[in-house]
């Protein structure tokens, strides 16, 4: 059981520019309690005095006030804003503090786009009024899906829902105007890279109507370096020396990289599937608001 701890916070919105395809990052929570052994977002607890990025969750209780206030400021412009960059917005909490609607209602009122991506069916209870935010302006629903293989899922991400049902939420999602994402990330060496699953995935994400895909190869930096390691020692010993080869540096080897998105590539290929994160934003918004993503090439 996580340790919960309502804030309050001084504003809503992250100013992210530079760093990501949007400029403004709004996380209702912080830690996760998600547990992926992968999380890129670790880093962030230092800022709040925790080491616990799964165990302390911070709820912050006054985010939706905070949000209007940033809304209707004359000088807001209504670009995209990203919601839980550092954090799921749909984890187990949600269910009971239920922040997303107030959130939602307000993008409603003033049209703002946004992107939601989410490891959590949760997000269906809110179907009525993503739908509704999607007839009036560019809404995207993405789910993180990294594996078909159940028993392996549990293991990476112990909290999340099921790829499966990952799969059927962006389905219903695809019946609204919404665009619909997988993001493939990250393809985990020796684990997840096997040309079965990223096979089975993009037939899944076929299937599902998504409108693109986006897949990373697994970075090990900072705490989430320390936290996989850990991972890989306890659950699979025998691929610490492979893994320590290939990732001698933060990043993955550069020959590995090649041939996992040679791979991804012929599948893409296979299954008629985009990689244009763009696309969406400029049918939606009549223009092109990011520049294309450099995260596959
Ligand atoms: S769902 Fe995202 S933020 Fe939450 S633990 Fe997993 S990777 Fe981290």
């Amino acid at each position: 059981m996580a340790n919960y701890k309502e804030i309050r916070c001084a504003s809503a919105l992250n100013n992210v520019s530079g760093r990501f395809p949007y400029n403004w990052d709004l996380n209702i929570y912080r830690g996760c309690e998600h547990g992926c052994k992968y999380c890129f977002a670790m880093y962030s607890h230092k800022y709040l005095d925790s080491e616990q990025y799964f165990d302390d969750i911070f709820i912050k209780t006054n985010v939706a006030e905070q949000l209007e206030k940033k809304l209707m400021s004359p000088s807001w412009k209504g670009e995209i804003i990203n919601i839980g960059g550092v954090t799921d917005s749909y984890q187990p909490i949600e269910a009971q503090y239920k922040l997303m609607p107030d959130i939602l209602r307000l993008m409603i009122k003033y049209k703002n786009p946004c992107i939601i991506s989410t490891k959590s069916d949760l997000i269906l209870r809110d179907y009525d009024l993503i739908a509704e935010l999607s007839s009036l302006t560019y809404v995207n629903v993405a789910a993180t899906i990294t594996c078909m293989d159940e028993d392996l899922r549990q293991k990476i991400e112990p909290n999340g829902a099921s790829s499966l049902n990952r799969f059927a939420m962006l389905k219903e999602f695809s019946k609204t105007q919404a665009s619909v994402g997988l993001h493939l990330m990250p393809i985990i060496p020796f684990l997840t890279d096997t040309r079965k699953n990223i096979d089975s995935l993009l037939s899944q994400a076929s299937d599902s109507g998504v409108k693109y895909f986006i897949p990373e190869i697994l970075n090990l930096r900072g705490r989430t370096r320390q936290t996989f390691f850990e991972f890989i020692r306890v659950e699979y010993p025998a691929l610490c020396k492979p893994f320590q080869d290939l990732y001698s540096s933060g990043g993955v080897d550069k020959a590995y990289k090649y041939e996992i998105y040679s791979l991804v590539n012929e599948l893409k290929k296979k299954y008629g599937l985009s990689t244009d994160f763009n696309a969406p934003i400029r049918e939606k918004l009549n223009k092109p608001m990011f520049e294309q993503l450099s995260l596959f090439t």
